[in-house]
């Protein structure tokens, strides 16, 4: 079995750094297309990446590939998500004797793992990758350090942008299908009152999807968020009997129909230019 560093942001803590030999580029291995693009953002032309799970995937149930094994197999550095985003998939790839089970029921039983979905913690992201091909490779740390203060500053720029399109939303009431967007809605101050899902992970069952639909008439809802790999058929009806309508987002990176969303800057483009879209349709000021 091939060691590789592996750098999660979860509740484990790093483990396995190794020695890599001066090469042209060490070989970064990602679990989404989130973690892959920061690791672009920040590695440059000193880093080839790739990705496991695509971001249209729903990164709680991807299928595991024989291809995601010879990529782990070449890789210098592993970087996951963590908080058991990928404990269904991805312990199998990396430890075939080990047996690992999913708890019954709630799919973050370790907190919230879809953390990529703020600016904030993607600088944090940035700043954590940094840290760890420095560590990997030092002697291109001062290369990553301005690669990061790049990367920072751009960030801050886009960060002014979304700012602006989101402000007049303020407070606006939503539903969501999962909770992937506990992140993205308190840097834009988006209330969300209900789940299509009971439960994270859960499929929407009638008493729930009746309850949510009694709350969101009583707080005149008018906008219901679902990610791209869930049926729309409650959600949709949910809008039929609320008024409400129905806008799916991009939760990751390569995660929406019909536009590339390329990169982690492409993804807050995508999500808030969708979203304020979606807002004025609906008349929400
Ligand atoms: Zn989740």
């Amino acid at each position: 079995m091939k060691k590789f560093s592996t750098l999660l942001f979860g509740t484990i803590a790093a483990a396995l750094l190794t020695a890599v030999p001066a090469r042209a580029a060490l070989k970064v291995v990602a679990t989404t297309q989130d973690l892959e693009s920061l690791a672009k953002e920040v590695g440059g032309d000193k880093v080839e990446t790739e990705s496991l799970a695509k971001g249209y995937q729903d990164p709680h149930q991807v299928e595991p590939k024989p291809s995601f094994i010879l990529k782990l197999n070449k890789a210098d550095l592993l970087i996951v998500v963590g908080r058991e985003l990928e404990i269904g998939w991805l312990p199998a790839l990396i430890n075939p004797t080990g047996q690992i089970t999913r708890a019954m029921g709630d799919v973050h039983p370790q907190g919230n793992p879809h953390y990529w979905l703020s600016p904030e913690n993607g600088r944090r992201i940035g700043k954590a990758i940094q840290e760890k091909l420095s560590a990997i490779s030092p002697a291109d740390a001062p290369y990553f350090a301005q690669r990061y203060a790049a990367f920072d500053k751009r960030l801050a720029d886009a960060e002014k942008r979304w700012n602006a399109a989101m402000a007049p939303y303020k407070g606006t009431k939503v539903v969501t299908y999962h909770r992937s967007w506990p992140n993205f809605v308190e840097a834009y101050g988006l209330n969300v009152v209900g789940y299509v899902e009971p439960k994270p992970g859960i499929p929407p069952s009638p008493s729930h999807t009746f309850e949510l639909s009694q709350q969101m008439k009583k707080d005149n809802v008018k906008i219901i968020i679902i990610e791209p790999y869930f049926d729309s058929k409650t959600p949709n009806a949910i809008g039929r009997d609320t008024g409400a309508q129905v806008v799916t987002l991009a939760p990751s990176v390569g995660g929406a129909k019909g536009a590339p969303v390329a990169d982690y800057f492409q993804l807050f483009d995508y999500d808030v230019n969708t979203l304020v879209a979606a807002f004025k349709a609906a008349g929400v000021k």
